[in-house]
């Protein structure tokens, strides 16, 4: 069925409350979007249950509520469910406290690393891991950063050795706004991935943590109260994908993605701007 073009009064009318994708629906690079505070206000005025899904994790949740706070608005940090959350929970179930970690990304998400028991290491030629978590483009080199985080693997395997490898934000791409865009943690991962994949067939692949897979959205809707949501975003393999297996609708704002039958990626509804 093609999607029904929509509004955002007419999605809090229908459903409890929104999931908010950030970039590229609430922010870009540069600040914030046309239409965020409106909708921030709307909220507000109905008092509609909301969360924000991002699979940014560069960023904590409370450098996320001082980076809305600038523009005046008012998000508590446990509305703001980051895929760099989830990492903490992931070092304790696969056993990774006190792993040698090279993480690619900023200081928070070493942080967040570091709070699931992880040992951050610094990025250097000849260093040496158990576990790579790629988060991020920012902080981090990014060609080199790639070329060491490899190198290190492969020592580590010919060491007789199996690396975790996760990635918490399996984004490619990201908007600059302008319709500009900038490679991000997914597109590092995959260039690992493959070379790591001619190196040694079939054997190291990324535990991915984000969106599509249905761990934040499980979160998000646990953090809400298990109240009868939709999702809005702007990437239909990411936010859009994800939503089916979640059971939750969705509805895709044109954006990075442009809605098209081909995809095989359905979102319920269509929305032109996220002004209310
Ligand atoms: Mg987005």
């Amino acid at each position: 069925m093609p999607p029904t073009p929509t509004t955002i009064a007419e999605l809090l009318d229908r459903y409890d409350g929104l999931l908010l994708d950030a970039y590229g629906v609430l922010v870009d690079e540069r600040g914030l979007l046309p239409g965020a505070a409106a909708l921030f206000a709307e909220l507000d005025r109905r008092a509609a249950p909301y969360a924000i899904v991002t699979n940014d994790a560069s960023r904590s949740q409370a450098t996320w509520a001082a980076r809305f706070a600038r523009h005046g608005i008012i998000v508590p940090a446990e509305r703001i469910v980051t895929s760099g959350s989830l990492l903490p929970g992931y070092f304790r179930d696969r056993g990774l406290a006190g792993a040698r970690t090279c993480v690619l990304g900023t200081e928070d998400s070493v942080a967040y690393v570091r709070a699931g028991g992880g040992v951050p290491i610094a990025l250097a030629r000849g260093m040496e891991l158990d576990a790579l978590a790629v988060c991020d483009d920012s902080g981090t080199p990014f060609v080199d950063g790639i070329a060491l985080a490899f190198s290190a693997v492969v020592r580590a395997v010919h060491a007789g050795r199996t690396p975790a490898l996760v990635l918490p934000n399996p984004d490619l791409i990201y908007p600059r706004g302008d319709a500009e865009y900038g490679f991000t943690a997914g597109a590092m991962a995959l260039i690992i991935e493959a070379a790591l994949a001619r190196r040694f067939p079939g054997r190291l692949r990324f535990d991915h943590l984000g969106k599509p897979a249905p761990h934040l959205f499980a979160e998000a809707r646990r953090r809400l109260g298990g109240v009868r949501v939709v999702m809005v975003g702007d990437q239909l393999e990411t936010d859009i994908a994800g939503t089916h297996a979640a059971g939750i609708d969705a509805a895709l704002l044109a954006g990075v993605s442009r809605w098209d039958p081909a995809s095989g990626i359905a979102p319920r509804y269509l929305l032109a701007t996220i002004e209310p």
